[in-house]
């Protein structure tokens, strides 16, 4: 009876054993399986993290493409082919430009390279540093607009005569050559804006005359209505070096007087020299068409 209930115990313990190496075998299986789909799951994680990546790599690509694209287009519509070639008047006082030079291609009349022009009786500004500061603001709004533009100088120091000016303005491409001053009296009480321009008898540029006098006036009366400055008309000159030696279409346009206390004040007002180079690039929009 011992001996049975022993084998009968025997043969239980040895049913339950199965039972657990059942269970463990299925346990282990299931380890298996779960660390395959682990590996599964990583991978495709992985995989998927790689294809966001990629993704994001062909969505920057396409982004910079269009951008690209973008910038192009914006440069294309940007440039609308013609060039203004700008001449800041005068230069730095310290700049010796007393030499002399023909007043025209060929002629024997001599004058001083170039002059240092006057200066505000209110701010003290000398002309040279305001042409310079209103040509530099015309160039960028005039690139902004589309157009190419040529300085005949970017700083104070550059000792360039205004044959050279001139000769420079059509040689590098120019369509049109304006050049800004401010102007001076003795007469404190003189204010206003006016153009000069040559006339059809100038021997040397007569043959520019008609366009000369159409861009003066386009740009005389933009600066004008923009500025609010009193518009004193076109004044033809034939005795300029600065015109004389052109080749394309030429004007001055004198901005306002620097001896006139409403002038020279508005003139150094960043808010009326945004208005004042609005109104010249209005005014060379408006010569050519646009
Ligand atoms: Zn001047």
């Amino acid at each position: 009876m011992q001996i049975e209930e022993a084998n009968q115990k025997i043969a239980a313990l040895e049913s339950e054993i199965q039972k657990i190496e059942k269970v463990q075998k299925t346990a282990g299986q299931t380890e298996a399986e779960t660390a395959k789909q682990q590996t599964e799951t990583e991978t495709k994680i992985e995989t998927e993290t790689e294809t966001e990546t990629q993704t994001e790599t062909e969505r920057v690509q396409i982004e910079t493409e269009q951008q690209t694209e973008t910038e192009t287009e914006t440069e294309q519509k940007q440039e609308n082919g013609f060039t203004v070639a700008i001449d800041p008047g005068h230069q730095g006082s310290w700049v010796d430009m007393s030499a002399q030079e023909p007043s025209a291609p060929g002629s024997t009349v001599m004058k001083a390279k170039a002059t240092t022009g006057t200066a505000g009786s209110f701010t003290q500004i000398p002309e040279y540093e305001l042409n310079l500061d209103i040509s530099l603001a015309l160039q960028t709004e005039l690139e902004n607009r589309g157009y190419r533009v040529v300085m005949t100088r970017t700083d104070n120091d550059t000792a360039i005569s205004n044959a050279e000016r001139a000769v420079k303005a059509y040689e590098e491409g120019g369509d049109i050559y304006v050049r800004i001053h401010a102007n001076g009296s003795e007469d404190s009480s003189v204010s206003g804006a006016l153009g000069m321009t040559p006339s059809y008898d100038n021997a040397y540029v007569g043959h520019l005359a008609e366009e000369s006098y159409r861009l003066t006036d386009c740009i005389l009366s933009a600066y004008c209505q923009e500025t609010g400055f009193g518009d004193l008309g076109i004044q033809y000159h034939d005795d300029m070096t600065g015109i004389n030696w052109s080749q394309i279409p030429v004007t001055i346009l004198e901005m306002g007087f620097m001896t006139n206390e409403h002038d020279d004040t508005a003139m150094a007002d960043e808010a009326m020299r945004q208005k004042m180079v609005m109104g010249i690039a209005n005014g060379v929009d408006q010569y050519f068409g646009r």
